[in-house]
């Protein structure tokens, strides 16, 4: 009998499962499908602090940020500690930006229009300036999540990790009140806890065990230009409309444009933002805009290919933060879902944390903004 069953083998899970077995457990990861085949296998990999208000997804996206690099030093991840820019088009945005820069407390540099060129050379000259953010990195996220299973599995576990594809989890086997196994297509996989790391899914498991936990789609997609030997793109850049954006309540359909270049040679051209439920319904329009936005920005691009579309669903939750910790309407149940458009930014933190949590120790961050009853109120 494992110590812990993690449903879901995307990006969070595989961390959440990775720092159970670093800190001496015995874990069973389950899912439904392959390896980040949900949300993890359709996003883009950044890691950021530039995108957060102060607060505590800013807490968690910093301690994230160390960990990340730790794993990158131990385990050989696809990271680029490449850094973030992100630009503005007139005085009163960049203004915006740097008060926001000033209130986040964190490394960054205020880039004046004439210096945007030292960072960004084929950036257009239409910008007001901009800020750069050091911190900020990107890693290949399917290959992260197999990577921290397998790690977890191989070598750093004093406890053990296994991987069960191909398993659905259906309920929840009780103790009582206490969350004592999971119930599976495959048969009842028994346990001391279960953490519910379902991604987009996650209210849908959540609700397995009679808890309600708020978790809706977001949709984005994704252009992915042709390879190219030298991508004109250096870091991660994106407009400021993207914070506001990654921010907002809308159901509506809200874009603005965040470009990098990835390892292999293929520009990633986002950010849309829209809920239309589980819908994968290509949209030309949406897909217009994002590349015209890219090439306001970045005008060379206008002579590239575009080989492939992509989209997902980002793990919404109304207030825009994960739900992080041990469920004190289900114990034994621990969720880390609802991570939205940062989840594989914040994966290592919310393993790390999880892990914590589950063998009693103190966590490193305060957990009460991410409890996972705090929507009990606006339940339906
Ligand atoms: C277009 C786009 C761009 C993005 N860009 C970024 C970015 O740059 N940086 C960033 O940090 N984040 C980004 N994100 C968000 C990020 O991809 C997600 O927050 C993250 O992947 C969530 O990971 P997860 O492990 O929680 O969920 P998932 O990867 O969705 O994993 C959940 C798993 O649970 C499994 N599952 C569900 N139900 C069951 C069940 N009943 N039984 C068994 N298994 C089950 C699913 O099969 C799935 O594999 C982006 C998202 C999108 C859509």
């Amino acid at each position: 009998m494992p110590d812990v069953v993690v449903i879901g083998a995307g990006a969070v899970g595989a961390a959440c499962a990775y720092y159970a077995a670093r800190a001496g457990l015995d874990v069973v990861v389950v899912d439904r499908g392959p390896v980040a085949g949900g949300t993890t296998g359709a996003g883009e990999g950044n890691v950021l602090v530039s995108d957060k208000e102060p607060g505590p997804e800013l807490d968690l996206a910093l301690l994230s940020n160390g960990l990340w690099r730790d794993l990158a030093e131990r385990d050989g991840f696809e990271f680029e500690p490449k850094g973030g820019l992100v630009v503005a088009e007139s005085a009163g945005v960049l203004d915006a930006l740097v008060g926001l820069a000033g209130k986040q407390g964190v490394e960054h540099v205020v880039v004046d229009p004439a210096g945007l060129a030292d960072y960004e050379p084929y950036l257009t000259k239409d910008l007001a300036g901009g800020v750069f953010y050091p911190q900020d990195a990107q890693v290949q996220p399917m290959l992260a999540a197999a990577r921290l299973i397998q790690r977890g599995a191989e070598r750093y576990g004093q406890g053990t990790l296994m991987l069960r594809t191909g398993v659905t989890v259906t309920g929840f086997v009780r103790d009582g009140d206490r969350v004592a196994g999971v119930t599976t297509d495959r048969g009842d996989i028994l346990a001391g806890a279960v953490v519910n790391a379902a991604g987009t899914w996650g209210g849908e498991v959540a609700a397995l065990a009679g808890v309600h936990v708020p978790v809706l789609p977001r949709r984005g997609f994704i252009l992915v230009t042709e390879p190219m030997r030298e991508p004109p793109v250096r870091h991660k850049v994106y407009t400021a409309a993207y914070v506001t954006n990654v921010a907002s309540d809308s159901e509506g359909l809200e874009t603005s444009a965040v470009v990098e270049a990835t390892a292999s040679g293929p520009v990633l051209i986002g950010a849309s933002r829209e809920r239309v439920g589980f819908d994968r319904t290509t949209s030309i329009p949406v897909l217009e805009r994002l590349a015209r936005q890219a090439v306001e920005l970045f005008p060379v691009l206008a002579g590239r290919r575009v080989i492939r579309t992509y989209c997902g669903f980002r793990p919404y939750c109304p207030d825009h933060l994960p739900v992080i910790g041990e469920d004190p309407r289900a114990p034994g149940l621990h969720h880390a879902c609802g991570h939205e458009g940062a989840g594989i930014g914040l994966a290592p933190a919310t393993g790390h944390l999880i892990a914590q949590t589950l063998t009693g120790a103190r966590p490193d961050l305060d957990l009460r903004p991410f409890r996972p009853d705090r929507f009990e109120k606006e339940r339906p």
